[in-house]
C-alpha cells in the first residue's frame, strides 16, 4: 500500500485486534463488570473505608445538593463551576488537615496530574518513588521536568537522586500508603532529606485521608507535615470520605498558584455539587465520630493476620490495604472469580497495573466489617488459593 491509497475505513483499527489477542494470551484481558445497586456480596474490593458511600448523612447530602444546585457543575471552577459548597469543602478540608488552603478538583486523578505539571517544569527534577500511581506518573510525564523514578520505599535513593540532579528546582513524589501493597512510604525521613536539598515533597494520601492519623486527618497530619511550607498533600474525595473527587492542600501561595496555572483545573468542569456536598458531610462524620478510621484499621490487620495464619503471602497493613500475592497473572484472575463465585468480591491486580509483575488479589477493609465478615473472607479465600499461593 503506498500514501495514495488510504486503508478503507473497517481496516483503520485492525491493530487493535492484534493488540487485544496479545493480551488474551497472556491472560491479561481487562473486565468490566456491573455492581448491582443492592450487591448480595461481600465487597472486600471498594475503597469506601470508613463504609460513607451509603451512609444517609453522606449520600443524602449528596442528592439534596444535586436537587439545589443541579445534576452538574455548569462550567469550570473559574467561569460558574464554583459554588459556596465549594468553597466550604476546601475550608473545611484545609481546617481538618491543618494546611492553610486547599483546592478541590474533580478527581484525584485531575488533582494529581495539576499539582505535579503546575509545580514543576523545564527548570526542575523530579524525584519519584517507582511505585506511584499513574496519575503521578502522568503528572510527571506532562511536566517537561527531568524525572528520575527511584528505587520504591527507599529514602536513601530519593537522597542520591536530589544530590545529584542537574536542574535548580526539585520536587519529590510519593505516595503515603502505596495502593497496589498498602505499604506506607517513612515521610518524616524523605522530608528531612527534601529540607537539606531545598525540594518540595509532594504526598498522595490517597490512601491515608480518613484512615489514618489523628480522626483520620491523613498520614501527613500524623507525621507533623500538614502545616509545613514545604509540603503539598494531594487526595481522593472517592475513598475514605465515600464521595467523588480530588484535592490539593498545602500552603496558600501552592494553591493560588495552582488557581493559576493548573491545567487540569483550570479547564475542567468543576467537581459535581452533589459530591462536594458528600464529601463534606463526610468531613462532618469523621469530626463526630473520630473513632471510625481506627476501626478501619483494626479490621484490616485482623483480615491479614488471619489470612497470614493460614499461609496466604500477605502484606501486614498500613492501613485498609492488603495485598495477596498470586502466583500468576491467570491465577490471581481465576481465584477473584472463585472468591466472586462464593460471594465475596476482591480486586485482581495484574500487569500492566502492577509495577513489579507480580499478580496479587487486593483486599480492602472497611470500618463496618463484623467478625463473621472476616471469617467468611478467610474461609473462602484459604478455600479457593490456587497451587503455589501459600508461603
Ligand atoms: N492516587 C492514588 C494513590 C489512588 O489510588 C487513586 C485512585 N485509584 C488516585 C490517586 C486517583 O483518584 P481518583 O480515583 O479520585 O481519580
Amino acid at each position: 500500500m503506498n500514501a495514495s491509497s488510504p486503508p478503507p475505513p473497517d481496516t483503520v483499527f485492525d491493530w487493535l485486534d492484534a493488540e487485544a489477542t496479545k493480551r488474551a494470551d497472556a491472560g491479561l484481558t481487562r473486565r468490566l463488570r456491573p455492581r448491582p445497586a443492592q450487591p448480595d456480596e461481600l465487597d472486600l474490593a471498594g475503597n469506601d473505608y470508613l463504609g460513607l458511600a451509603r451512609d444517609k448523612r453522606v449520600a443524602g447530602s449528596a442528592a439534596a445538593a444535586a436537587l439545589r444546585w443541579g445534576a452538574g457543575a455548569t462550567g469550570s471552577r473559574l467561569v460558574t463551576g464554583s459554588t459556596e459548597l465549594h468553597a466550604e469543602l476546601e475550608h473545611e478540608l484545609a481546617r481538618f488537615c491543618g494546611a492553610q488552603a486547599a483546592l478541590v478538583f474533580s478527581s484525584g486523578f485531575a488533582a494529581n496530574l495539576g499539582a505535579v505539571t503546575a509545580l514543576s517544569g523545564a527548570e526542575s527534577a523530579i524525584v519519584s518513588d517507582k511505585y506511584v500511581h499513574a496519575s503521578l506518573i502522568e503528572g510527571c510525564r506532562l511536566s517537561r521536568a527531568d524525572v528520575a523514578a527511584v528505587a520504591h520505599a527507599d529514602p536513601e535513593a530519593v537522597r542520591h537522586a536530589l544530590a545529584t540532579r542537574r536542574k535548580p528546582r526539585a520536587l519529590v513524589v510519593t505516595e503515603s500508603i502505596f495502593s497496589v501493597d498498602g505499604d506506607a512510604a517513612a515521610l518524616g525521613e524523605v522530608h528531612g532529606i527534601c529540607r537539606e536539598h531545598g525540594a518540595a515533597l509532594l504526598v498522595d494520601d490517597a490512601h491515608g485521608l480518613g484512615v489514618l492519623g489523628e480522626g483520620g486527618r491523613g498520614a501527613v497530619h500524623a507525621a507533623g507535615l500538614s502545616a509545613a511550607p514545604d509540603v503539598v498533600t494531594t487526595c481522593t474525595l472517592s475513598k475514605a470520605l465515600g464521595a467523588q473527587g480530588g484535592a490539593v492542600i498545602g500552603p496558600r501561595r501552592v494553591i493560588r498558584h495552582l488557581v493559576e496555572t493548573a491545567r487540569s483545573f483550570i479547564f475542567d468542569t468543576a467537581l459535581a455539587p452533589a459530591s462536594a456536598a458528600a464529601a463534606l458531610a463526610a468531613l462532618g462524620v469523621l469530626k463526630s465520630e473520630p473513632d471510625l478510621p481506627a476501626k478501619a484499621i483494626d479490621n484490616a490487620a485482623n483480615l491479614a493476620m488471619h489470612l497470614k495464619a493460614a499461609g496466604l503471602r500477605t502484606t501486614l497493613p498500613e492501613a485498609a490495604v492488603i495485598s495477596v500475592r498470586a502466583p500468576s497473572p491467570e491465577a490471581a484472575f481465576g481465584w477473584a472469580e472463585a472468591c466472586a463465585e462464593q460471594g465475596i468480591r476482591v480486586a485482581c491486580f495484574r500487569p500492566p497495573s502492577v509495577p513489579d509483575g507480580v499478580s496479587r488479589l487486593r483486599l480492602t477493609a472497611r470500618a463496618n466489617l463484623t467478625e463473621s465478615d472476616v471469617d467468611r473472607a478467610v474461609k473462602v479465600l484459604t478455600a479457593t488459593a490456587p497451587r503455589g499461593a501459600a508461603a
